[in-house]
């Protein structure tokens, strides 16, 4: 192959040829030998075969060209072509074309015309020798250029990556130093640590280095309830590949944490262990709340006492026991709070909230520490006691409870009274359940309730069949208003001097299909309950008015008489009440002026501006209150003076124990001028004889009810009544005027 070309540059073709011709022969096939005839065709010689990237080692140029000088072209050359080497022909030894040529040209050689052919020979082998070296080292350069560029490389990336390097190690460092959680790493062999960082010492408050020269301060930190776990914890964690464990550790401070450790191993490519490697998180704050959920879960949050989950548990535990221990005993006690209602909706839920917990305080300090005192929410507290002898153990507790809750207690700036209901029942053999001791003691509680409330009652099997009756009576009471089995009875409401009849108090009863007549103490309590008091007192208020205005149309004895009906609680409560009263005087056709209705003093503690808006419409209507067995509520009597009341009626309780006890006499000629001076009217309730009634005339009281008159009679009696339009009573003409004349001839049956 050939090295290149040979380009001889002359305007003789007679030298051209020679000088090709020589050429061939020094240098064989090697290079090609091109021609040129004058300085331009040689140009674009050149440039033709740099364009075809042949190299022109050798240029054989005649100074004498028809275009320029040799030494110009050369010179030239030298600047496009410098690897080039040039040889000039002179062919009358012009010393300055060759003096130019060197410096501009660094001409290689000049050949004096005519030449030798050997001479000719030894330069252009020497040329192209020189250009061969030239070329070669020029590679060489390059090859070295190259290596040194790669190895530079290399240097750079080696250099980048150790830095990588130590960036990423500084930054696990860093990162290991703020971690909150102790990072550890143990050997494999003799499990000795081989690194802590910093956290460690946060969490355990001993230093790094103590744990790294002290191989038991590890365990020794431990709590001594948890050590057996973290002793084996390398050889198990090495055993099980990886392993979580949690305990507890006692810091020098004396505080107790909570940690949790978990550890892996760390293998080899031939899964060959070469270390362990753990991390131990600090855990109280989780076991705190963990500790509190369970405890909220147990626990009353108002009280803290136990809740009806834990109360439950503890039955059954004592249930079980029962069946180990022979002759243990136990017993339940019931306790629900009498008028917590009331006290909760006049004085606020804080007073409400702040008397449960003093209630609980207390009942804590009635029992022993081995006993459970529970609340099961709202007023209803239980206590479990625990291994009693018999029954009299737990009747002690109720009456030490009923003695303690005599005195008020002091809430805020409130002094409040409440007593209690206790139901008491002890184990049994029978009992295999918790929840039907909870029941039973219920039963017994409602029976203490039953019986006037503030005592305790001991349960007994007969109660669970009456309780069922009690809720059969419940569930036939939702539909006596549908089928029509409630009835209305009136009781004669007396002007006492003049013995005439003023107004009818309506008294509901119930005439069951079953059982017969059924009296309001028995269903009215129910229908409160359960909210069927809505209906039922709806009922009773329209068929009332209808009936009234029936009389009052039929008699003319009744064309003034007026009615007077009992209201519950939740009916003064219901937001459409007046828009139900409207109706029924609408319906009626009953002038508002005959209807009277009776409250209690109970029913207006609780939301007292809504009832005075309340009462205030009814006196709008023209419609008359009565405060129902007056004296037997609250102290307060401030109350009185806000409302617009116009009727107080004297309990019956004061009106029977008057003529034995002055104390009673008293509170009754109380009741009376405090209604005079209210401007109100006064009717004594429960007057059975004529003594009662002539003192009550005597005291100023100027109406009465009770069965002297009559008791409540049915709607055919009343009208027997209206028809004879009798005198009721007569009352002595002086004080000291005895014996008292007959009084009228009365129905004394009860209905
Ligand atoms: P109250 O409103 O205080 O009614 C007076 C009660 O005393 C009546 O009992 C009546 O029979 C009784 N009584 C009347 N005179 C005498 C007497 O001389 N001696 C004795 N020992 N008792 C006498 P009753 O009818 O059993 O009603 C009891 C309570 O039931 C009523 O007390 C009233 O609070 C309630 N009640 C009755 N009917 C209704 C009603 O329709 N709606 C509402 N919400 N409650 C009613
Ligand atoms: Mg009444
Ligand atoms: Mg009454």
């Amino acid at each position: 192959m050939s090295k290149g070309t040979i380009i001889c540059i002359d305007d003789d073709r007679l030298i051209l040829s020679s000088l090709r011709y020589q050429l061939q022969r020094i240098i064989k096939s090697t290079y090609e030998i091109e021609v040129a005839e004058s300085g331009g065709e040689a140009l674009e010689l050149f440039s033709e075969l740099e364009a075809d990237q042949i190299s022109i080692p050798l240029v054989i140029c005649d100074q004498n060209l028809p275009d320029m000088g040799g030494d110009s072209l050369l010179s030239y050359l030298q600047i496009q072509y410098p690897k080039t080497r040039k040889i000039l022909l002179t062919g009358d030894a012009n010393l300055e074309a060759v003096i130019h040529a060197i410096n501009a040209a660094n001409l290689y050689r000049y050949i004096a015309k005519p030449w030798d052919e050997t001479d000719l020979g030894l330069t252009v082998k020497a040329a192209l020798q020189s250009y061969l070296q030239d070329e070669q080292l020029l590679d060489q350069n390059r090859t070295l250029r190259a290596v040194n560029a790669q190895l530079h490389a290399q240097m750079n990336e080696r250099q980048s990556m150790q830095q990588k390097l130590q960036d990423s190690e500084q930054r696990l460092e860093s990162i290991l130093n703020s971690l909150d959680d102790v990072v550890w790493s143990a050997a494999v062999d003799g499990f000795q640590l081989l690194y802590l960082n910093p956290a460690a010492e946060k969490v355990h408050g001993y230093a790094v280095t103590s744990f790294l020269n002290n191989p038991d301060l590890w365990s020794e930190v431990v709590h001594p309830a948890d050590r057996h776990q973290v002793l084996h914890f390398f050889e198990h964690l090495l055993a099980a590949g990886h392993l979580s464990i949690e305990y507890r550790i006692l810091r020098p401070d004396g505080e107790i944490r909570w940690l949790k450790n978990r550890g892996h191993v760390i293998t080899d490519v031939q899964e060959i262990p070469i270390r362990l490697d753990g991390i131990i998180y600090d855990i109280t704050e989780q076991k705190r709340a963990q500790a509190q959920l369970l405890y909220d879960a147990f626990h009353d949050e108002l009280t803290g006492l136990p809740n009806r989950n834990l109360l439950m548990e503890r039955i059954s535990q004592s249930l079980k026991r029962q069946c180990r221990v022979p002759n243990y005993q136990f017993a339940l006690l019931f306790i629900d709070l009498d008028r917590f209602k009331i006290i909760n909706d006049s004085l606020g839920h804080t007073v409400g909230d702040q008397l449960l917990v003093a209630i609980a305080n207390l009942l804590e300090h009635c029992v022993r520490s081995a006993d459970t005192v529970a609340r099961l929410g709202g007023d209803e507290f239980t206590i479990l006691l625990d291994g009693t002898q018999g029954i009299e153990d737990a009747t002690q507790v109720a009456e030490r409870i009923l003695e303690t809750l005599t005195s008020p207690f002091q809430v805020g700036d409130h002094s409040v009274f409440t007593g209690a209901s206790i139901g008491i029942t002890s184990s049994h053999e029978q009992y295999t359940d918790a929840t039907l001791l909870l029941r039973d003691a219920d039963i017994a509680m409602y029976r203490a309730k039953a019986l006037g409330k503030g005592c305790f009652v001991i349960f007994s099997p007969e109660m669970h069949a009456q309780t069922l009756s009690l809720l059969q009576l419940e569930r036939d009471l939702r539909s006596a208003v549908d089928r029509q089995e409630l009835v209305l009875y009136y009781q004669p409401i007396i002007a006492l001097k003049a013995g005439q009849l003023t107004d009818v108090e309506v008294l509901v009863r119930w005439q069951h299909p079953e059982r017969g007549l059924v009296m309001p103490s028995e269903f009215i309590p129910i229908a409160e309950d359960t909210g069927l008091i809505i209906e039922i007192g709806k009922w009773v208020l329209q068929e009332a008015c209808i009936q009234l205005r029936y009389l009052q149309q039929q008699f003319p004895s009744a064309s003034t008489l007026r009615v007077s009906v009992n209201l519950a609680s939740e009916q003064l409560q219901e937001p459409n009440f007046i828009h139900d009263v409207d109706q029924i005087l609408t319906q009626s056709g009953l002038d508002g002026s005959y209807l009277k209705l009776e409250l209690t003093e109970s029913m207006l503690m609780a939301h007292e501006e809504k009832h005075i808006t309340t009462l205030r419409q009814l006196r709008d209507r023209k419609i008359q209150i009565s405060l129902d067995d007056f004296g037997t509520g609250y102290s307060s009597l401030s109350y009185l003076y806000r409302f617009p009341l116009d009727t107080l009626k004297i309990d019956r309780s004061f009106v029977s124990r008057m003529m034995a006890n002055p104390k009673d006499t008293e509170i009754v000629n109380t009741i009376i001028s405090l209604a005079r001076t209210l401007n109100m009217n006064v009717i004594a309730e429960g007057i059975e004889t004529e003594a009662e009634a002539t003192h009550l005339i005597h005291l100023g009281c100027e109406y009465g009810q009770g069965y002297l008159f009559s008791p409540p009679v049915n709607r055919q009696q009343l009208e027997e009544y209206l028809t004879a339009n009798q005198q009721w009573f007569e009352p002595p003409q002086a004080p000291d005027a005895s014996p008292l004349s007959t009084p009228p001839p009365i129905t004394r049956s009860m209905p």
